[in-house]
């Protein structure tokens, strides 16, 4: 955990509120730098933003580290990508897997679909395939970066370049690309030839796992199709919920 006197001269340079000024490129580079293999980028490879990091990452430092979370329920379109960047930057991405008992037994009680029987179940599911894989991951690390945007949804407006993440044991997250937009995301696949996943050609802007992503319409908000028979409040997996500002000025 980030308890060192190293470590604590860079929370400072978090706190100070700095980096919120740097841009994408230069916001990833402090924090390969300082970080290293103490990092992990999380990837769904689902989302274009991930795949934008990734190959940002690459060209920074071709070691720093990927974790994809495999709920089990992913469709082949994502599976075929993770082997896709693979090839691509040569790289080895950390699968992580859900923990057997515990997800055989919620699946064993409740069935192989109950997430659309209500919010609980569909979170239970969330926790089991997603957060606590996540969380055994972020308990060995100082570090982690995100994709996630501003715009990306009602329960994003608020987050920022850098933080402290109180909801994984006060570690730093990184979200690099907080104040991109779509077309600047674009802009970035298209000049380096990014390997995205092959569903956002057929109307996803954004897929997690099959049964909860589906296409969306025109006009329709990036993320509706995402357990889109929830109310738009509720819909996040529990992997950028609780993350809080630790007050101290970042
Ligand atoms: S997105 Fe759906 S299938 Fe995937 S973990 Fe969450 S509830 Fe389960």
């Amino acid at each position: 955990m980030a308890n060192s006197i190293d470590d604590k001269d860079l929370l400072e340079t978090v706190r100070s509120g700095n980096l919120e000024r740097l841009d994408a490129h230069e916001i990833l580079t402090w924090a390969i730098k300082n970080y290293g293999s103490r990092m992990a980028l999380s990837c769904s490879f689902g989302g274009m933003t991930g795949q934008v990091l990734i190959d940002m990452a690459y060209r920074i430092n071709r070691k720093t580290r990927v974790l994809v979370l495999d709920t089990g329920r992913l469709p082949q379109e994502t599976y075929e990508l993770i082997d896709r960047v693979r090839d691509r930057y040569d790289m080895q991405v950390e699968v992580l897997v859900p923990e057997t008992e515990s997800l055989e037994l919620f699946v064993r009680q409740h069935g192989m679909n109950s997430f659309y029987e209500s919010v609980e179940n569909r979170k239970e599911c969330c926790n089991l395939r997603k957060v606590e894989p996540l969380n055994r991951a972020l308990a060995k690390l100082d570090a982690w970066v995100s994709g996630l945007r501003r715009d990306q949804g009602e329960t994003r407006t608020d987050l920022r370049k850098v933080e402290i993440d109180n909801a994984h044991g006060g570690i730093v997250k990184v979200n690099p690309l907080i104040d991109w937009t779509q077309e600047q995301v674009d802009d970035y696949i298209k000049e380096f030839n990014v390997p995205v996943n092959r569903l956002h050609n057929k109307g996803y802007p954004s897929v997690g796992c099959a049964p909860c992503s589906r296409a969306i319409g025109p006009g329709d908000d990036v993320r509706a199709g995402r357990w889109w028979w929830e109310d738009p409040d509720t819909k996040e997996c529990g992997i950028h919920v609780g993350e809080q500002f630790d007050g101290s000025g970042i």
